[in-house]
């Protein structure tokens, strides 16, 4: 069996909200055609470029803002380094003057309403997320590609042959659980560190632990922004802001001025259940808010599930182990592997697989980081992942307007919870006695995901999306 080489950075993309399938993917695959046209040397000869949108990406590509994800790719704005309050007037200025700059360098005429069509009654067959993009030459010749974005962020290109990062050779390859656990019984490693002898094989030690502390930073920056960011999320559902409330309420109308005293007030308050609990869904909140307001977030694996593994990993920093950025560095390295044995083994992608993909994978993840940070053993770990996961099986995608919102927003609270619970009854068990293993959650996962009604997979066509349509509030 091939073994697919999945980074930590594939894993965790630090880009812009609302979805890593239906904004980030779509955001790279127009990257990726303008950079063909580019290295093509074409660039000035394009009269005119059009995107269609299929499947999944048509039916809530308008609430995703996939439209204006395509439009930034195409003018060949980075999802990294843009800056967030710079898109609503770029946007602005092709929906009112109808020209677009293609990759920055040749301006087009183009208007959003034609240029992007969502065509909901159409899919490819190889995945519900598809979408193609045409370019007309000025000498009559056009080209058309089609991409499909696959999840996470990650985009495949038809017919496209794999990148020489996908075909590596690690010293430790892994699909699955069990391949894991090989490798730390035949060396004695734990878990993250046979990830890092993985991710040596990319780049030198000190450049994973820069990246890796890059990826914290965004995370850590979202949910500090979050928690002090009020008013109402944009898209029409009128949905407001809890995480600044709550926050408030919890540091009783207190503020402080950076991350670091804000951690230390939260430490120095209440470590009652309730308090820790509402601080666990305080930090998710923030973070999913932030993200259904294209705000900067990072893909863990997705957007959508972006919360989680943030709050899972800030309540082990605020409530157990404190700030340890080595502590830190090893945390998403484990989440990382047992994100990507999902992706390998059944898939990250909601319009693939429901929500089970999303905010089960993400609680999966945190659930054996948090357990391999508290001291648990290597089948403690995978013992944690595969009960968070065995507690999401079949859990539907359903956003109400094809937002990132409802229920989306609360959902990751609801993942970092049970993150928590998995990891504690792991770190009370003995592996030895489970009956269900990680890789058969995985399968099962995969299973199901195959048998689920398409309405349940990031169409809104089912569930709360339908029972509470866009700005019918239920009371
Ligand atoms: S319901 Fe779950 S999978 Fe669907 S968009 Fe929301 S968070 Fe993502």
């Amino acid at each position: 069996m091939p073994h697919e080489a999945i980074s930590v950075f594939d894993m965790f993309k630090i880009g812009v909200g609302p979805s890593s399938s239906h904004t980030l993917g779509p955001w790279r695959a127009a990257q990726k055609f303008v950079a063909k046209l580019a290295g093509e040397n074409r660039l000035q000869q394009v009269t005119h470029v059009q995107v269609l949108l299929y499947g999944s990406l048509a039916k809530t590509g308008h609430g995703h803002g996939t439209d204006i994800a395509c439009m930034l790719g195409l003018c060949n704005e980075d999802p990294v380094t843009i800056e967030v309050n710079s898109i609503d007037p770029k946007i602005e200025f092709i929906r009112t003057q109808h020209l677009l700059n293609l990759s920055g360098k040749k301006m087009l005429p183009f208007n959003p309403a034609e240029g992007v069509q969502f065509l909901i009654k159409e899919s490819l067959p190889f995945h519900p997320n598809a979408m193609s993009i045409l370019a007309g030459f000025e000498n009559g010749d056009a080209i058309c590609e089609t991409y499909y974005s696959i999840g996470g962020g990650f985009v495949v290109q038809e017919n496209e042959t794999p990148t020489a990062m996908q075909v590596v050779q690690l010293p430790f390859p892994i699909n699955t659980a069990d391949d894991i656990l090989h490798w730390c019984i035949k060396t004695g490693l734990a878990i993250n560190e046979v990830v890092l002898e993985n991710e040596n094989t990319w780049r030198p030690e000190a450049e994973t632990r820069a990246g890796v502390m890059k990826v914290w930073e965004a995370m850590q920056n979202c949910m500090y922004r979050g928690c002090h960011t009020n008013g109402y999320l944009p898209g029409g559902l009128n949905v407001k802001r809890r995480g600044y409330d709550l926050n408030k309420r919890l540091l009783q109308n207190k503020s402080y001025a950076n991350y670091t005293e804000w951690v230390q007030a939260i430490q120095a308050g209440s470590q009652s259940f309730t308090s820790i609990l509402d601080w666990v869904s305080c930090f998710a909140l923030a973070v999913n808010e932030e993200n259904a307001a294209f705000g900067r977030v990072v893909t863990a694996p997705t957007n959508g599930a972006a919360g989680v593994i943030p709050a899972v990993l800030q309540y082990y920093i605020v409530f157990c182990g404190g700030y340890d950025n080595d502590k830190i560095f090893r945390f998403l390295l484990t989440a990382s592997e047992i994100g990507s044995i999902f992706k390998k083994g059944a898939t990250i992608s909601a319009a693939m697989g429901g929500c089970q993909a999303e905010i089960g994978v993400s609680s999966a993840m945190a659930a054996a980081a948090l357990t391999e940070a508290l001291g648990g053993t290597q089948k403690q770990v995978l013992m944690a992942a595969e009960i968070a996961m065995e507690h999401h099986l079949g859990l539907t995608c359903d956003p109400i307007g094809g937002l990132v919102q409802i229920p989306c927003i609360e959902r990751n609270t609801m993942g970092a919870i049970k993150a928590i619970t998995a990891s504690q009854l792991a770190l009370q068990s003995t592996p030895d006695f489970a009956v269900v293993s990680l890789d058969k959650v995985i399968r099962t996962m995969w299973q199901t995901a195959l048998d689920m009604n398409s309405k349940y997979k990031e169409t809104s066509d089912g569930g709360l999306a339908v029972d509470v349509p866009l700005g019918l509030s239920e009371c």
